[in-house]
Protein backbone atom coordinates (compact mmCIF):
# COMPACT_ATOMS: atom_id res chain seq x y z
CA UNK A 1 0.00 0.00 0.00
CA UNK A 2 2.03 2.98 -0.94
CA UNK A 3 0.69 6.01 0.71
CA UNK A 4 2.85 8.43 -0.93
CA UNK A 5 3.89 10.22 1.88
CA UNK A 6 7.63 11.29 3.13
CA UNK A 7 8.04 11.86 6.96
CA UNK A 8 11.69 13.69 7.93
CA UNK A 9 11.93 12.74 11.65
CA UNK A 10 13.69 15.74 13.87
CA UNK A 11 13.67 19.52 12.77
CA UNK A 12 17.42 20.56 13.54
CA UNK A 13 19.36 21.44 9.74
CA UNK A 14 19.72 17.78 8.74
CA UNK A 15 15.71 17.13 9.04
CA UNK A 16 15.41 20.78 7.67
CA UNK A 17 17.82 20.37 4.84
CA UNK A 18 16.57 17.04 3.50
CA UNK A 19 12.38 18.61 4.10
CA UNK A 20 13.73 21.44 1.99
CA UNK A 21 15.32 19.63 -0.71
CA UNK A 22 12.65 17.38 -1.11
CA UNK A 23 9.78 20.07 -1.21
CA UNK A 24 11.85 22.00 -3.42
CA UNK A 25 12.08 19.21 -6.06
CA UNK A 26 8.20 18.92 -5.73
CA UNK A 27 7.74 16.15 -3.05
CA UNK A 28 5.49 16.48 0.18
CA UNK A 29 7.12 16.21 3.19
CA UNK A 30 5.82 15.98 7.14
CA UNK A 31 8.58 16.72 9.67
CA UNK A 32 7.97 15.49 12.93
CA UNK A 33 9.88 17.23 16.15
CA UNK A 34 9.67 17.09 19.74
CA UNK A 35 10.70 19.96 20.91
CA UNK A 36 8.51 23.40 20.56
CA UNK A 37 10.81 24.74 18.11
CA UNK A 38 13.40 24.27 15.59
CA UNK A 39 17.09 23.68 14.90
CA UNK A 40 17.80 21.19 17.23
CA UNK A 41 21.70 21.45 18.37
CA UNK A 42 21.62 24.86 15.99
CA UNK A 43 19.38 26.93 18.16
CA UNK A 44 19.51 30.61 18.84
CA UNK A 45 18.85 31.87 22.42
CA UNK A 46 16.79 34.66 22.39
CA UNK A 47 16.24 35.28 26.15
CA UNK A 48 18.32 38.20 25.54
CA UNK A 49 16.14 40.17 23.30
CA UNK A 50 18.84 42.83 22.29
CA UNK A 51 21.60 39.79 21.93
CA UNK A 52 21.00 36.32 20.43
CA UNK A 53 23.23 33.45 21.26
CA UNK A 54 23.83 30.15 19.86
CA UNK A 55 23.51 27.60 22.37
CA UNK A 56 24.98 25.35 20.05
CA UNK A 57 26.87 25.57 16.67
CA UNK A 58 28.32 29.27 16.87
CA UNK A 59 30.75 28.73 13.74
CA UNK A 60 31.13 28.42 9.86
CA UNK A 61 34.26 26.05 10.19
CA UNK A 62 36.06 26.80 6.79
CA UNK A 63 34.06 28.89 4.38
CA UNK A 64 35.02 28.39 1.10
CA UNK A 65 33.05 26.35 -0.69
CA UNK A 66 30.82 25.33 2.48
CA UNK A 67 26.95 25.35 2.15
CA UNK A 68 26.31 26.87 5.12
CA UNK A 69 28.57 29.74 3.67
CA UNK A 70 25.96 29.62 0.51
CA UNK A 71 22.78 29.46 3.38
CA UNK A 72 24.40 32.36 5.52
CA UNK A 73 24.60 34.61 1.64
CA UNK A 74 21.33 33.51 0.99
CA UNK A 75 19.71 34.79 4.23
CA UNK A 76 22.09 37.93 4.06
CA UNK A 77 23.32 36.90 7.69
CA UNK A 78 26.07 39.04 8.81
CA UNK A 79 29.77 37.58 9.48
CA UNK A 80 32.56 38.08 11.42
CA UNK A 81 35.88 36.08 11.26
CA UNK A 82 37.08 34.44 14.28
CA UNK A 83 41.51 33.45 14.37
CA UNK A 84 43.38 31.31 16.41
CA UNK A 85 45.69 33.82 16.08
CA UNK A 86 44.17 35.88 18.13
CA UNK A 87 44.31 33.61 20.92
CA UNK A 88 46.26 34.04 24.66
CA UNK A 89 47.07 31.66 27.34
CA UNK A 90 47.31 32.74 31.59
CA UNK A 91 48.18 30.75 34.67
CA UNK A 92 46.08 31.08 37.91
CA UNK A 93 48.48 33.96 39.05
CA UNK A 94 47.46 36.10 35.90
CA UNK A 95 50.74 35.62 33.92
CA UNK A 96 50.81 35.16 30.42
CA UNK A 97 52.40 32.43 28.23
CA UNK A 98 52.25 32.27 24.56
CA UNK A 99 49.35 29.48 23.63
CA UNK A 100 50.21 29.67 19.99
CA UNK A 101 53.97 28.37 21.16
CA UNK A 102 51.98 25.57 23.27
CA UNK A 103 49.55 24.24 20.92
CA UNK A 104 51.54 23.90 18.43
CA UNK A 105 54.42 21.67 20.33
CA UNK A 106 51.27 20.11 21.64
CA UNK A 107 50.45 19.52 18.07
CA UNK A 108 53.99 17.93 17.34
CA UNK A 109 53.87 15.07 20.51
CA UNK A 110 50.10 14.40 18.98
CA UNK A 111 51.58 13.57 15.72
CA UNK A 112 54.65 12.00 16.74
CA UNK A 113 52.87 9.64 19.20
CA UNK A 114 50.07 8.69 16.87
CA UNK A 115 52.88 7.77 14.15
CA UNK A 116 54.49 5.41 16.73
CA UNK A 117 51.16 3.64 17.13
CA UNK A 118 50.27 3.38 13.14
CA UNK A 119 51.51 -0.03 12.55
CA UNK A 120 50.43 -1.58 15.95
CA UNK A 121 47.80 -4.28 15.48
CA UNK A 122 45.08 -3.05 17.91
CA UNK A 123 44.16 1.11 18.08
CA UNK A 124 44.38 2.85 21.74
CA UNK A 125 43.20 5.44 23.08
CA UNK A 126 45.06 8.72 22.40
CA UNK A 127 45.85 9.47 26.10
CA UNK A 128 47.59 5.92 26.49
CA UNK A 129 49.67 6.64 22.66
CA UNK A 130 50.72 10.22 23.60
CA UNK A 131 51.75 8.81 27.36
CA UNK A 132 53.31 6.26 26.04
CA UNK A 133 55.56 8.57 23.69
CA UNK A 134 59.31 9.82 24.56
CA UNK A 135 58.32 12.79 24.05
CA UNK A 136 55.77 13.06 26.74
CA UNK A 137 58.19 11.16 29.15
CA UNK A 138 60.69 13.89 28.81
CA UNK A 139 58.77 16.99 29.46
CA UNK A 140 58.40 18.64 33.03
CA UNK A 141 55.53 18.60 35.10
CA UNK A 142 54.69 22.39 34.36
CA UNK A 143 55.38 21.49 30.75
CA UNK A 144 53.40 18.45 30.64
CA UNK A 145 50.33 20.58 32.27
CA UNK A 146 50.17 23.01 29.39
CA UNK A 147 51.09 20.33 26.47
CA UNK A 148 47.71 18.69 28.40
CA UNK A 149 45.77 21.77 28.27
CA UNK A 150 46.29 22.62 24.76
CA UNK A 151 45.28 18.80 23.92
CA UNK A 152 42.18 19.42 25.99
CA UNK A 153 41.00 22.38 24.74
CA UNK A 154 42.59 22.22 21.05
CA UNK A 155 41.10 18.33 20.53
CA UNK A 156 38.73 17.32 23.05
CA UNK A 157 37.12 20.65 22.71
CA UNK A 158 36.98 20.30 18.93
CA UNK A 159 35.75 16.55 18.77
CA UNK A 160 34.20 16.53 22.24
CA UNK A 161 35.28 13.15 23.35
CA UNK A 162 37.30 12.05 26.17
CA UNK A 163 41.01 11.20 25.22
CA UNK A 164 41.11 8.17 26.89
CA UNK A 165 38.06 7.15 24.98
CA UNK A 166 39.47 8.75 21.64
CA UNK A 167 40.95 6.51 18.94
CA UNK A 168 44.32 7.26 18.41
CA UNK A 169 43.99 6.44 15.03
CA UNK A 170 40.41 8.13 14.04
CA UNK A 171 39.82 10.63 15.91
CA UNK A 172 40.26 13.25 13.25
CA UNK A 173 38.97 11.06 10.69
CA UNK A 174 37.31 13.75 8.45
CA UNK A 175 37.76 16.61 5.97
CA UNK A 176 38.02 20.74 6.20
CA UNK A 177 37.00 23.29 4.13
CA UNK A 178 39.47 26.21 3.85
CA UNK A 179 38.66 29.77 4.54
CA UNK A 180 38.89 30.61 8.00
CA UNK A 181 36.37 30.55 10.41
CA UNK A 182 33.25 32.82 10.90
CA UNK A 183 30.22 33.14 13.25
CA UNK A 184 26.99 34.37 12.79
CA UNK A 185 26.19 37.97 15.27
CA UNK A 186 22.55 37.22 14.36
CA UNK A 187 22.52 32.98 15.32
CA UNK A 188 22.04 30.21 13.26
CA UNK A 189 18.40 30.33 13.80
CA UNK A 190 18.34 32.87 10.83
CA UNK A 191 19.51 29.87 8.27
CA UNK A 192 17.22 27.46 10.07
CA UNK A 193 14.33 29.91 9.61
CA UNK A 194 15.32 30.09 6.05
CA UNK A 195 15.28 26.53 5.54
CA UNK A 196 11.67 26.13 7.48
CA UNK A 197 10.10 28.31 4.76
CA UNK A 198 6.60 26.62 3.99
CA UNK A 199 7.55 23.32 5.29
CA UNK A 200 5.16 21.26 7.35
CA UNK A 201 6.53 21.07 10.36
CA UNK A 202 4.75 19.22 13.63
CA UNK A 203 6.10 20.65 16.63
CA UNK A 204 5.73 19.06 20.21
CA UNK A 205 5.66 15.43 19.01
CA UNK A 206 8.21 13.05 20.13
CA UNK A 207 8.52 9.68 17.78
CA UNK A 208 8.45 6.70 20.15
CA UNK A 209 8.34 3.92 17.74
CA UNK A 210 9.05 3.12 14.15
CA UNK A 211 7.76 -0.60 12.40
CA UNK A 212 8.19 -2.08 8.95
CA UNK A 213 4.90 -2.23 6.96
CA UNK A 214 3.86 -3.56 3.50
CA UNK A 215 6.14 -1.01 1.61
CA UNK A 216 5.95 1.58 3.71
CA UNK A 217 6.57 2.24 7.84
CA UNK A 218 3.82 2.64 10.57
CA UNK A 219 5.19 5.66 13.15
CA UNK A 220 3.93 6.15 16.43
CA UNK A 221 4.60 9.48 18.11
CA UNK A 222 3.53 11.21 21.36
CA UNK A 223 0.15 12.25 19.51
CA UNK A 224 -0.16 10.58 16.54
CA UNK A 225 0.20 7.43 14.30
CA UNK A 226 1.26 7.50 10.51
CA UNK A 227 1.64 5.36 7.87
CA UNK A 228 4.40 6.46 5.16
CA UNK A 229 6.08 5.41 1.94
CA UNK A 230 9.68 6.33 3.64
CA UNK A 231 10.90 7.97 6.25
CA UNK A 232 14.01 9.77 6.73
CA UNK A 233 15.68 9.73 10.57
CA UNK A 234 17.80 12.88 11.64
CA UNK A 235 17.78 12.33 15.04
CA UNK A 236 21.11 12.57 17.23
CA UNK A 237 23.08 9.85 17.93
CA UNK A 238 22.82 9.77 21.17
CA UNK A 239 19.22 9.52 21.38
CA UNK A 240 19.36 6.38 18.57
CA UNK A 241 21.78 4.45 21.22
CA UNK A 242 19.37 5.51 24.17
CA UNK A 243 17.07 3.06 23.17
CA UNK A 244 14.14 5.87 23.51
CA UNK A 245 13.30 4.92 20.03
CA UNK A 246 11.64 1.38 19.58
CA UNK A 247 12.62 -0.25 15.82
CA UNK A 248 9.67 -3.10 15.05
CA UNK A 249 12.03 -4.57 13.08
CA UNK A 250 15.93 -4.99 13.65
CA UNK A 251 18.26 -2.56 11.73
CA UNK A 252 21.27 -3.35 9.17
CA UNK A 253 23.57 -4.92 11.57
CA UNK A 254 26.33 -2.53 10.26
CA UNK A 255 24.25 0.25 10.97
CA UNK A 256 22.95 -1.00 14.70
CA UNK A 257 27.08 -1.64 15.31
CA UNK A 258 27.67 2.07 14.04
CA UNK A 259 25.36 3.32 16.80
CA UNK A 260 26.37 1.12 19.72
CA UNK A 261 30.12 1.68 18.93
CA UNK A 262 30.22 5.47 17.97
CA UNK A 263 29.73 7.67 20.92
CA UNK A 264 28.07 10.93 21.96
CA UNK A 265 30.78 13.81 23.46
CA UNK A 266 29.82 16.48 25.12
CA UNK A 267 30.68 20.03 25.24
CA UNK A 268 28.93 22.85 26.63
CA UNK A 269 28.54 26.71 26.76
CA UNK A 270 28.07 29.25 29.31
CA UNK A 271 27.54 32.75 27.98
CA UNK A 272 28.54 35.60 30.11
CA UNK A 273 27.28 38.99 29.47
CA UNK A 274 29.43 41.70 31.42
CA UNK A 275 28.74 45.49 31.69
CA UNK A 276 32.46 46.30 30.78
CA UNK A 277 35.44 44.38 28.96
CA UNK A 278 37.96 43.72 31.39
CA UNK A 279 40.11 41.27 28.79
CA UNK A 280 42.30 42.27 26.05
CA UNK A 281 39.98 43.81 23.06
CA UNK A 282 42.38 42.55 20.12
CA UNK A 283 41.91 38.76 20.95
CA UNK A 284 39.12 36.10 20.04
CA UNK A 285 40.45 33.16 22.30
CA UNK A 286 41.84 32.76 26.04
CA UNK A 287 42.79 29.60 27.48
CA UNK A 288 43.55 29.04 31.16
CA UNK A 289 46.12 27.34 32.98
CA UNK A 290 44.80 26.06 36.18
CA UNK A 291 46.62 25.39 39.37
CA UNK A 292 46.25 21.60 40.57
CA UNK A 293 47.65 18.34 41.08
CA UNK A 294 48.51 15.97 38.15
CA UNK A 295 48.09 16.98 34.57
CA UNK A 296 44.63 17.01 34.22
CA UNK A 297 43.13 20.56 33.18
CA UNK A 298 40.47 22.39 35.50
CA UNK A 299 37.26 24.21 34.58
CA UNK A 300 36.51 26.63 32.69
CA UNK A 301 39.52 26.09 30.51
CA UNK A 302 38.96 28.03 27.66
CA UNK A 303 36.39 31.43 26.43
CA UNK A 304 36.17 33.12 23.61
CA UNK A 305 35.34 36.74 23.16
CA UNK A 306 32.35 37.86 20.91
CA UNK A 307 32.92 41.53 21.89
CA UNK A 308 34.38 42.06 18.47
CA UNK A 309 31.42 40.25 16.52
CA UNK A 310 28.58 41.81 18.65
CA UNK A 311 30.03 44.99 20.17
CA UNK A 312 28.88 43.94 23.75
CA UNK A 313 31.16 42.61 26.47
CA UNK A 314 29.99 39.13 26.29
CA UNK A 315 32.47 35.91 26.24
CA UNK A 316 31.17 32.50 26.36
CA UNK A 317 33.29 29.66 28.32
CA UNK A 318 33.25 26.29 27.11
CA UNK A 319 33.69 22.91 28.69
CA UNK A 320 34.33 19.74 27.35
CA UNK A 321 34.56 15.87 28.05
CA UNK A 322 35.17 15.28 31.87
CA UNK A 323 34.67 18.67 33.00
CA UNK A 324 31.48 18.95 31.08
CA UNK A 325 30.26 15.93 32.46
CA UNK A 326 31.02 16.84 35.68
CA UNK A 327 29.40 20.64 35.80
CA UNK A 328 26.41 19.42 34.31
CA UNK A 329 25.71 18.60 37.68
CA UNK A 330 25.50 22.43 38.89
CA UNK A 331 23.22 24.75 38.53
CA UNK A 332 23.41 28.09 36.45
CA UNK A 333 24.46 30.26 39.19
CA UNK A 334 27.22 28.02 40.30
CA UNK A 335 28.24 27.05 36.41
CA UNK A 336 28.82 30.83 36.01
CA UNK A 337 30.37 31.33 39.44
CA UNK A 338 32.63 28.78 38.54
CA UNK A 339 33.76 30.48 35.27
CA UNK A 340 34.01 33.76 36.95
CA UNK A 341 36.54 31.83 39.24
CA UNK A 342 38.52 31.26 36.14
CA UNK A 343 38.03 34.84 34.97
CA UNK A 344 39.71 36.46 38.37
CA UNK A 345 42.65 34.03 38.87
CA UNK A 346 43.51 35.65 34.89
CA UNK A 347 42.50 39.28 35.02
CA UNK A 348 42.20 39.60 39.21
CA UNK A 349 39.42 40.47 41.55
CA UNK A 350 38.60 43.36 40.66
CA UNK A 351 36.31 42.42 37.46
CA UNK A 352 32.76 43.22 37.43
CA UNK A 353 30.10 40.20 38.04
CA UNK A 354 27.99 39.13 34.95
CA UNK A 355 25.21 41.21 34.26
CA UNK A 356 23.57 37.74 33.12
CA UNK A 357 24.38 34.71 31.71
CA UNK A 358 23.00 31.36 30.12
CA UNK A 359 24.53 27.51 30.55
CA UNK A 360 24.21 24.88 27.86
CA UNK A 361 23.51 21.29 29.33
CA UNK A 362 23.29 18.77 26.09
CA UNK A 363 24.32 15.47 28.22
CA UNK A 364 20.67 16.41 30.13
CA UNK A 365 18.70 17.33 27.36
CA UNK A 366 16.61 14.34 26.09
CA UNK A 367 16.48 15.14 22.35
CA UNK A 368 20.36 14.99 21.86
CA UNK A 369 21.83 13.35 25.18
CA UNK A 370 25.40 14.75 24.05
CA UNK A 371 26.83 17.63 21.82
CA UNK A 372 27.70 15.40 19.17
CA UNK A 373 29.38 12.23 18.06
CA UNK A 374 33.23 11.20 18.13
CA UNK A 375 34.95 8.08 17.37
CA UNK A 376 36.76 6.22 20.20
CA UNK A 377 38.53 3.19 20.11
CA UNK A 378 36.95 0.15 17.85
CA UNK A 379 35.44 2.40 15.50
CA UNK A 380 36.89 2.88 12.37
CA UNK A 381 36.38 4.69 8.83
CA UNK A 382 33.86 2.90 7.69
CA UNK A 383 31.87 3.12 10.91
CA UNK A 384 30.23 6.24 9.95
CA UNK A 385 30.01 5.39 6.35
CA UNK A 386 27.85 2.35 7.75
CA UNK A 387 25.32 4.70 9.79
CA UNK A 388 24.48 6.74 6.38
CA UNK A 389 21.69 5.92 4.27
CA UNK A 390 19.13 2.77 3.30
CA UNK A 391 17.68 0.43 6.18
CA UNK A 392 14.30 -1.85 5.66
CA UNK A 393 14.44 -2.16 1.63
CA UNK A 394 14.96 1.37 1.59
CA UNK A 395 12.04 2.85 3.61
CA UNK A 396 13.95 4.32 6.38
CA UNK A 397 17.08 6.74 5.41
CA UNK A 398 19.49 7.47 8.31
CA UNK A 399 20.92 11.41 7.93
CA UNK A 400 22.31 13.45 10.56
CA UNK A 401 25.31 14.85 11.89
CA UNK A 402 27.02 11.49 13.01
CA UNK A 403 26.50 9.84 9.63
CA UNK A 404 28.57 12.22 7.86
CA UNK A 405 32.06 10.94 7.13
CA UNK A 406 33.89 13.66 5.87
CA UNK A 407 32.53 16.39 8.43
CA UNK A 408 31.23 14.94 11.83
CA UNK A 409 30.06 17.07 14.57
CA UNK A 410 29.35 19.98 12.05
CA UNK A 411 26.50 21.97 10.69
CA UNK A 412 28.03 21.45 7.02
CA UNK A 413 28.18 17.60 7.43
CA UNK A 414 24.53 17.34 8.60
CA UNK A 415 23.39 19.26 6.06
CA UNK A 416 25.42 17.54 3.45
CA UNK A 417 24.21 14.04 4.46
CA UNK A 418 20.51 15.45 4.35
CA UNK A 419 21.06 16.84 0.84
CA UNK A 420 22.48 13.41 0.63
CA UNK A 421 19.44 11.56 1.89
CA UNK A 422 17.29 13.33 -0.31
CA UNK A 423 18.49 12.79 -3.36
CA UNK A 424 18.46 8.81 -2.67
CA UNK A 425 14.56 9.66 -2.57
C1 LIG B 1 27.76 23.12 22.13
C2 LIG B 1 27.85 22.80 20.65
C3 LIG B 1 28.64 23.59 19.84
C4 LIG B 1 28.72 23.32 18.47
N1 LIG B 1 29.47 24.16 17.69
C5 LIG B 1 29.45 23.97 16.34
C6 LIG B 1 30.04 24.95 15.51
O1 LIG B 1 30.52 25.99 15.99
N2 LIG B 1 30.03 24.74 14.16
C7 LIG B 1 29.46 23.61 13.60
O2 LIG B 1 29.50 23.46 12.37
N3 LIG B 1 28.86 22.68 14.40
C8 LIG B 1 28.82 22.85 15.73
N4 LIG B 1 28.15 21.97 16.53
C9 LIG B 1 27.55 20.77 15.92
C10 LIG B 1 26.24 21.07 15.21
O3 LIG B 1 25.43 21.86 16.04
C11 LIG B 1 25.53 19.76 14.88
O4 LIG B 1 26.40 18.89 14.17
C12 LIG B 1 24.28 19.94 14.02
O5 LIG B 1 23.49 21.02 14.48
C13 LIG B 1 23.47 18.64 14.08
O6 LIG B 1 22.33 18.75 13.26
P1 LIG B 1 21.37 17.50 13.09
O7 LIG B 1 20.20 17.97 12.33
O8 LIG B 1 22.12 16.31 12.62
O9 LIG B 1 20.92 17.12 14.60
P2 LIG B 1 20.03 17.99 15.59
O10 LIG B 1 20.25 19.43 15.40
O11 LIG B 1 20.25 17.43 16.94
O12 LIG B 1 18.53 17.67 15.09
C14 LIG B 1 17.84 16.52 15.48
C15 LIG B 1 16.42 16.93 15.86
O13 LIG B 1 15.72 15.74 16.29
C16 LIG B 1 14.88 16.10 17.36
N5 LIG B 1 14.54 14.92 18.14
C17 LIG B 1 15.32 14.23 19.00
N6 LIG B 1 14.65 13.19 19.52
C18 LIG B 1 13.42 13.22 18.98
C19 LIG B 1 12.27 12.40 19.11
N7 LIG B 1 12.24 11.33 19.89
N8 LIG B 1 11.16 12.74 18.40
C20 LIG B 1 11.15 13.82 17.56
N9 LIG B 1 12.21 14.62 17.40
C21 LIG B 1 13.35 14.32 18.10
C22 LIG B 1 15.71 17.10 18.15
O14 LIG B 1 14.93 17.89 19.01
C23 LIG B 1 16.39 17.90 17.03
O15 LIG B 1 15.65 19.04 16.69
C24 LIG B 1 28.02 22.23 17.90
C25 LIG B 1 27.19 21.46 18.72
C26 LIG B 1 27.10 21.74 20.07
C27 LIG B 1 26.16 20.93 20.93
Amino acid sequence: MSTGRIIVLGAGVAGLGAARALTDAGTEVTVIEARDWIGGRSWTSDLWPDLPVDMGSSWIHGVTGNPVTELADRVGAARSATSYDGMAGYDAAGGTFDFEDVAREAECIVEAARDAVDDFDEDMSLKDAVERSPQWATLSPKKRRLIRLAIHTRIEHEYSGDWSRMSAWYFDDADDFEGGDVVLPGGFSQLMNHLAKGLDIQLGETVQRLDPTEGGVKLVTSKATYLADKIIVTLPLGVLKSGDITFGAPLNKKRQKSIDRLEMGLLNKCWLRFDRIFWPEDIDWIDFLANGDGHEPGIFPEFASFSGATGVPLLVGFNAAAPAETLETLDDAATAEAAMVSLRSMFGNNIPDPISYQVSRWRQDPFAQGAYSFQPVGTKAKTRRNLFGSDWDNRLIFAGEATSHDHPGTVHGALMTARAAAALI
